[in-house]
């Protein structure tokens, strides 16, 4: 288990990990702001800050495949704001 900076998909509580997810590139509308595309059967389209990124506690495993489901993850208390 390591901890690893992911944002959380809205629609359906999946962690989207900002290292080794597929589905998060850089806004080509805002400067500054990333897209995050959910996978399917979720498919959720959301755009965010870096700041609204959260620690979260997950296998190695679960890490590089780039994604947790709402099982496979434990969110980190206790780390500042922007520790990315
Ligand atoms: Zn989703």
């Amino acid at each position: 288990m390591s901890v690893h900076v992911g944002i959380m998909c809205d629609a359906c509580g999946r962690v989207h990990f900002i290292a080794t997810s597929a589905g998060i590139e850089f806004s080509r509308t805002i400067e500054g702001m990333y897209q995050l595309r959910c996978k399917r059967p979720c498919s959720f389209k959301t755009q965010f800050r870096k700041d609204e990124m959260r620690p979260y506690r997950v296998s190695d495993a679960v890490f590089e495949r780039g994604y947790a489901e709402q099982s496979e993850y434990e969110q980190v208390q206790g780390y500042g704001k922007g520790a990315a």
